[in-house]
């Protein structure tokens, strides 16, 4: 092992991921680690991350497997973001940023985006706690959900809240699902809540999301560019969402001009935050959740009869499903 382990800086459902340093050169890098039997996944977000390169995405660096406290680990290796998440940032600048700012980071997720979908991946798990953010803007991480397109019938994952309604109805997971993702995502920075409220369990929202025939309301206080780039990405059928390449041309990005110095000014320092609640992190009994969940997900006939199954059974979720916990990200453990 020619690097040190040092602090955890985060954990998801599937991983921990701490600083490391080279020990040759001294370089600081970011390094998510499972255990080697249980690193399937983590294999296969090793192996989607190696093929991109793109100053909006996170930046593979290596993989390694070690011996610690007589467990193999693997280890994914990638470039460090030292300043958090976009959920943090939003909840740091008091649950919601400025317009300015939003163009910025949205920008540069668009232009990832464009960079992914360019490759042929669809990342599968957009929202703002996989983004994250250094000095030079926002990058797109965790590739734990992502996939080849043209590979086939693929289990959904993702994260409900942000599920894009053919993704709720378990018909088709594609890109137009992660410009869904960024609508639902603009909305999180826009008003540090959830693109749908007042609903309480899994099953009422994939309900919602599949069938209601509704997208997630635009705020009203949002510049009418700003309103109009969200409606191109929160059209309900995938066919007539904007690609990322679209969006790239529409005015709200071209006018966004902020650079990374510029954002110093608009990222004033805020109040105590009014998200106090960690609601936007995973714990870990939504290990059961999201198998119970995958399960349902996955046993029943059709995809429509998955969610009438789910929506049936709400009282069984509800129990492990609470209001705190909507943000995870649900997986297939199996075939992927
Ligand atoms: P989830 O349950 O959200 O899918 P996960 O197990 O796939 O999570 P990640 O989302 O990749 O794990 O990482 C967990 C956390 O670790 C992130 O929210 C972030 O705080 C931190 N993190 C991940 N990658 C990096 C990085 N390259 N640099 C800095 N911090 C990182």
């Amino acid at each position: 092992m020619d690097w040190i382990r040092g602090h955890t800086i985060g954990r998801g459902s599937s991983a921990a991921v701490s600083a490391a340093k080279s020990i040759w050169s001294g370089e600081v890098f970011a390094v998510k680690s499972v255990e080697l039997s249980k690193s399937q996944l983590l294999q296969k977000e090793k192996k989607i991350l190696s093929e991109l390169s793109s100053p909006y995405i996170v930046s593979y660096k290596s993989y390694d497997v070690t011996k610690e406290k007589d467990k193999l680990i693997f280890n994914l290796m990638m470039e460090y973001m030292p300043d958090g998440t976009l959920s943090d940032v939003i909840r740091k600048q008091g649950g919601r940023i400025n317009e300015p700012l939003i163009g910025y980071y949205t920008k540069q997720v668009v232009q990832g985006l464009e960079h992914l979908h360019s490759r042929g991946i669809a990342h599968c798990d957009i929202k703002g706690q996989n983004i994250l953010l250094s000095k030079t803007g926002a990058k797109i991480a965790d590739f734990g959900c992502s996939r080849w397109i043209e590979s086939g019938a693929n289990p959904i994952g993702g994260t409900p809240m942000f599920m894009a309604p053919e993704v709720a109805r378990g018909e088709e997971q594609g890109c137009p699902a992660d410009i869904w993702g960024l609508g639902c995502t603009i909305i999180e920075m826009a008003t540090g809540g959830s693109p749908w409220t007042n609903l309480t369990n899994a099953a009422s929202l994939l309900y919602k999301i599949a069938f209601s025939g509704q997208s997630p309301e635009i705020p009203k206080f949002l510049s009418l560019q700003a309103r109009d780039f969200l409606s191109k990405c929160l059209r309900r059928d995938p066919i007539e969402r904007w690609t990322a390449k679209q969006l790239l041309k529409h005015p709200f990005l071209e006018e966004s001009n902020l650079n990374s110095t510029s954002i110093q000014h608009f990222a004033t320092t805020s109040p105590t935050s009014i998200l106090d609640q960690d609601i936007w992190n995973s714990v870990e009994e939504l290990e059961t959740m999201n198998s119970t969940i995958l399960q349902k997900l996955s046993s029943t006939e059709s995809p429509l009869q998955r969610v009438r199954e789910l929506g049936s059974n709400s009282s069984e979720l509800e129990r492990i499903w609470n209001d705190d916990e909507r943000w995870i990200t649900i997986r297939s453990s199996s075939s992927e």
